[in-house]
């Protein structure tokens, strides 16, 4: 079958690429349409390794998709073929510790797309567990289906954290992640998010998500715009979604006393903040990793019209031109958020 391979770091090839998969009793084969491009693809691409994952083979990448469902295994009653679909790209081990905890998110031993050695889904077709693959309303496009994954990151973060009606947030970047926290907070009650980056045309987006104050950090400073909004209180949550260790160090400058902090995005390197400012403040702080249980909600979500991500996708792309995708993905102008590719069918 022909797929995106990232043959080693910095080199992409559109080409053939045999993969084996046995359709088992509990799996379904589902033919991707619509794949979101994502921060760690690109990594993959540019550094070939994301901290332990090391790319050693060539790999398909991908993972943020919604697709057709082609053919079901013989124990599946609850998807049929045509059925229009997303799906979870983390598989656990149903019987690990973390898996029977109901943190399958943080089973050392879940299998991801495209996070070596699991290939990834920019390829005609997969199987996939039934279990993790969910069903999309008519009236839900597969782009939107596909932006589930990053929309999943927000809504458990915002969940983690116990958003309460009528929060003030701050949301730190806005890149992908930080739009689709955005949205989520917004969607959990936050009365108003302020958000924070270096390019214009993300916070000009921003602005149109809802009740969002953006703060532009070249010529503002984020901790005084919070304190004004604020009345000198702090925000009730901050969810950090740069993983910029400059943004992150004043965290706890932003937060109210006995306000939450969300750690969301993941820094490339180890970064240090002040314990006793954490402290005098009872800041809680939450580690977000994936999600776990969120995809149905999410997809809730967006067919209610609660959440709509549509705004999100700025720029999309054919199949045939994956590799060209990667490359704008790559320089990412300052106007763009998620790059989409387009597979036929
Ligand atoms: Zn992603």
């Amino acid at each position: 079958m022909e797929a995106l391979v990232l043959e080693r770091k910095d080199k992409l090839s559109l080409r053939d690429f045999p993969v084996k998969e046995t359709l088992g009793p509990r799996d379904v084969r589902i033919a991707p349409r619509t794949v979101g491009v994502c921060g760690s693809d690109v990594h993959y691409y540019t550094h070939g390794a994301i901290g332990p994952f090391v790319v050693k083979e060539p790999m398909i990448l991908g993972h943020e998709a919604a697709g057709q469902v082609l053919e079901v295994g013989s124990a599946v009653t609850e998807l049929k073929p045509g059925d229009r679909v997303c799906m979870e790209p983390g598989i656990p081990d149903p019987r690990s510790r973390a898996t029977r905890l109901g943190k399958y998110n943080l089973d050392p031993a879940v299998r991801f797309w495209a996070t070596p050695p699991v290939h990834g889904v920019l390829r005609p077709t997969v199987v996939h567990p039934a279990d993790f693959t969910f069903k999309l309303p008519d009236h839900v496009s597969y782009a939107e289906g596909a932006m589930v994954e990053p929309l999943a990151v927000g809504v458990h973060a915002a969940t983690k954290v116990q958003v309460q009606p009528g929060d003030l947030a701050v949301v730190i970047g806005a890149g992908p992640i930080g739009m689709v926290t955005i949205l989520a907070a917004l969607a959990a009650g936050c009365s108003r998010v302020i958000v924070s980056d270096i390019h214009e045309p993300k916070l000009e987006l921003a602005k149109t998500l809802g009740a969002v104050l953006p703060v532009n950090v070249r010529s503002q400073r984020l901790a005084d715009v919070v304190s004004r909004e604020s009345d000198g209180w702090g925000a009730d949550v901050v969810f950090e979604c740069s993983g910029y260790p400059p943004a992150m160090t004043e965290i706890f400058d932003l937060v109210c006393p006995g306000g939450k902090v969300a750690l969301v995005g993941i820094p490339l390197e180890p970064f240090a903040f002040d314990v006793s400012k954490a402290q005098v403040k009872e800041a809680r702080v939450e580690n977000i990793f994936r999600y776990a249980h969120v995809y149905p909600r999410a997809v809730a979500m967006i067919a209610s019209g609660k959440i709509d991500v549509k705004p999100l996708i700025t720029d999309r792309f054919a199949f045939k031109d994956s590799v060209e995708a990667f490359d704008f993905a790559k320089a990412m102008p300052s106007a763009s958020v998620k790059v989409q590719i387009e597979l036929p069918g």
